[in-house]
């Protein structure tokens, strides 16, 4: 910690511990399952009470997700988040234990690696369409210098927006679109949006408005996507920057290609624009979420898996895969129909194509399961080691 951030600690510390103690402050986490909660006693709240980051995050910030949010129906939560860049290393009492729980033992010394380069990953254009509905790769980046969206200001959030709009309408050819501003949009444009799974849920999840993402809501949000809606940038929702390339049926190769190709673009961009984007050694690229951080990555397909889902060992298998499920709609949906949203569960510690890659092996597998359940067949042999 440099001394800088030492110094406002100190003077924030006294500021805090005025009046009640961290006794009288610890908030009561006997009813919770989520990461957070696991980690954060009373003494480690203590010292980290005594802590803010040069921005002025504190670990209130950090924790009231968790703790206005005891758990959630279908995953198990990290409970935290980060406020700005240095929340990772000002709070790391809490939040290196918090990553090493979610990231398969993901410990502070590890080095996390990159790999954008699409054509290291194999195969992946033949996921069987009559299954694979569609096919999605999304991450999202953080702008160096200005407070992620827990924490920062209104002048914050639109500066970011502003920088957005410039970059992105620099890309072209097939990469070439507009930006529309949620407030510009009518309900109904919205809706038709997010109907179709392009635009991110309006700010109804627990989750999201007790972190103080949703403050100010709808200002300085909006999406960005170009012609075909295959490529697509989301400002200022959870991160900064959410970039997604989709479109139907299982090309998962076209879609992660077109992924790399425009999100090395958009870096580009804003470098020649002087702003980096958030990253490290140890956590790769730092994301409001500390489930997200390394890659960022989330690739996905919507697929139809009827019997599969009933399946005893489905969630054995999802796991073996180093798979997660979720609803159709979102992360706060359940499934409807046998349709389900499949995606990799790790971020951190394994490279983008490998994250693909385990999407692509997983999903391929969990199609020829659900064929062979058609039939009347058994499964138990296709049925894989761990990961
Ligand atoms: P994330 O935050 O990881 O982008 P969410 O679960 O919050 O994902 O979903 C955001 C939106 O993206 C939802 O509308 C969801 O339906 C859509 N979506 C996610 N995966 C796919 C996919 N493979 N195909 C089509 N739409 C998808
Ligand atoms: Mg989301």
């Amino acid at each position: 910690m440099s001394d800088n951030i030492e110094r406002i600690s100190e003077s924030m510390a006294k500021l805090s511990m005025k009046w009640l103690s961290a006794e009288d402050e610890y908030p009561d986490l006997s009813k919770h399952n989520n990461h957070m909660a696991k980690v954060l006693t009373l003494p480690i709240y203590k010292k980290l009470r005594e802590r803010v980051t040069p921005n002025g995050f504190t670990v209130e910030g950090v924790i009231q997700t968790g703790v206005d949010n005891p758990g959630h129906p279908f995953i198990m939560t990290v409970g935290c988040v980060a406020g700005d860049e240095e929340t990772y290393e000002v709070f790391k009492e809490l939040l290196d234990p918090v990553i090493q729980d979610r990231h398969g033992g993901y410990k502070p010394t590890d080095k996390h690696k990159t790999d954008l380069n699409s054509e290291n990953l194999k195969g992946g254009d033949d996921l069987d369409p009559k299954y694979v509905l569609s096919s999605r790769v999304r991450t999202g980046r953080s702008i160096r210098g200005f407070c992620l969206p827990p924490h920062c200001s209104r002048g914050e959030r639109r500066a970011v927006e502003k920088l957005s709009v410039e970059a992105l309408a620099a890309l072209s050819g097939d990469l070439k679109g507009k930006y529309y501003a949620l407030k510009n949009m009518t309900e109904a444009e919205q809706q038709q949006l997010i109907d179709d799974h392009f635009l991110f849920d309006k700010p109804v999840s627990p989750l999201l408005l007790a972190s103080g993402m949703a403050r100010d809501w709808p200002d300085a949000r909006g999406i960005w996507h170009n012609d075909n809606k295959t490529f697509l940038v989301w400002v200022n929702e959870e991160d900064h920057l959410r970039v997604i390339s989709m479109q139907k049926g299982g090309k998962m190769k076209e879609v992660f290609t077109r992924f790399c190709t425009g999100l090395t673009k958009i870096e580009t961009l804003f470098r020649e624009r002087g702003h980096a984007f958030m990253w490290n050694e140890h956590l790769g690229y730092v994301l409001t979420c500390p489930s997200n951080l390394g890659t960022g990555l989330r690739a996905g397909v919507h697929v139809k898996l009827p019997n599969m889902s009933k399946h005893a060992k489905f969630e054995e298998i999802l796991t073996k895969l180093r798979l997660q499920k979720r609803g159709t709609g979102g992360v706060d949906t359940a499934a409807v129909g046998g349709v389900f949203d499949i995606s990799n569960a790790d971020r951190l510690g394994f490279s983008e194509v490998e994250l693909v890659q385990m999407v692509v092996d997983g999903v391929k597998l969990l199609v020829e399961m659900e064929k062979r359940l058609e039939k009347g067949q058994a499964i138990d042999n296709l049925i894989p080691a761990q990961k």
